[in-house]
């Protein structure tokens, strides 16, 4: 799974003269079909290739590496993730493969800086949601995003002695039931935990019947308590198309309330926040470092203009690059480049719904720091 450093480490990756591969694959319909995605990946490698029209040295070098991503995926990939995001430069010593839990477009880019465009989303945490489902001796742990379950059996494995509960004779068990579920419930919470802190997810959705829920609620970290999103009633052997369906609804709910919250503070009705919406504004807020949270609305592109040579975003009609005075071109949609923006200047990015009002405001505002 990716976390925000990762993402930023390569934003900062620049080759100077070598060129990186960016690769991205969704796989979850051909999950019972191996050879087929193999075959397409060939293709969209093929494909990238011959339109880079590269230098025959250069050609080579990047033959090189979608060979070693092609035997990625021919060899070492076991299809669990439903994505999957891969950077490749064999010159320039990178090679970093991310596992998604969402699915994702094909695209294959071929470029001196690594495209991560599509895994910007996913840094997202407000919309990353932890389910877990927890009865008296078991506990499943999910990730959730958009609508696609995960399950992190990663998770579970690793905890240190978490296997090691066995070799309880039955009456000994019998005595110390209530003591060994305590047990449970709380190495379960030490582990969700854990993974906030490594991964870090907005929502916590707990599964599982009444009285564990409510158990499981009393011990986990106050700051978790804070951010339980809701409860499904389903038991930890639940089939997985059942959980993902009582979580959908969990996610809908809560995606609907965070949209109307972010929205509301973003269009001004709170007078605790200081905000901008509207493209020129929040340019320049960015610019200035001034934005804590830049807040688009999901699918909906921004016509702008963009610096081809440093990334600078500006409104349509601008004739040069604020940051570095080249020319600057006109762009259908350059959404994508102000989340890549903010992320360089250390700043959130969040997605809403639309339906709030800010599509008017050329669907892009920010929550400002000062
Ligand atoms: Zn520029």
């Amino acid at each position: 799974m990716i976390n925000r450093k990762q993402i930023v480490d390569l934003l900062h990756f620049r080759s100077e003269s070598d060129n990186v591969l960016s690769f991205y694959m969704g796989i979850g319909v051909y999950r019972s079909n191996r050879k087929a995605y193999e075959i397409e990946a060939k293709d969209m490698l093929k494909q990238a290739i011959a339109e880079a029209d590269l230098p025959a040295d250069a050609r080579k070098l990047v033959e090189a590496d979608a060979g070693r991503i092609l035997n990625f995926i021919t060899m070492e990939f076991r299809g669990r993730a439903k994505g999957l995001a891969m950077f490749a430069s064999g010159p320039a010593g990178l090679w970093q493969v991310f596992r998604l839990p969402v699915s994702v477009p094909n695209r294959c880019v071929i470029a001196r800086t690594p495209f991560v465009v599509p895994m910007l989303k996913m840094v997202d945490e407000g919309r990353r949601y932890c389910v877990v489902v927890v009865d008296k001796e078991k506990a499943r742990l999910f990730t959730m995003y958009n609508g696609e379950l995960f399950e992190r059996t990663d998770i579970f494995d690793v905890v240190p002695g978490w296997h090691k509960q066995g070799g309880w004779s039955q009456a000994r068990f019998q005595r110390h039931i209530e003591d060994h579920v305590n047990r449970h419930l709380k190495r379960v919470a030490d582990t969700v935990f854990e993974f906030y802190k490594l991964e870090g997810f907005g929502h916590l959705v707990i599964g599982g019947s009444q009285e564990i829920r409510a158990r499981f609620y009393r011990i986990i970290h106050s700051y978790l308590q804070r951010i339980v999103a809701g409860s499904l009633t389903v038991e930890a052997t639940s089939n997985v198309n059942d959980i993902l369906a009582a979580a959908r609804k969990v996610e809908a709910e809560a995606e609907q309330k965070r949209s109307t919250e972010i929205a509301g503070a973003l269009m001004g009705s709170s007078p605790s926040y200081i905000t901008v919406t509207g493209l020129k504004e929040t340019v320049r807020a960015l610019e200035e470092g001034r934005v804590h949270t830049l807040v688009l609305v999901d699918n909906q592109e921004i016509e702008g203009c963009l610096c081809g040579d440093c990334g600078g975003v500006d409104i349509l009609g601008a004739e040069e690059c604020t940051r570095c005075s080249k020319t600057i071109e006109k762009m259908g949609d350059v959404s994508e480049h102000l989340a890549v923006l903010a992320v360089e200047h250390d700043a959130e990015v969040n997605y809403v719904k639309p339906g709030s009002g800010l599509e008017k405001a050329d669907g892009v505002g920010a929550i400002l720091r000062w």
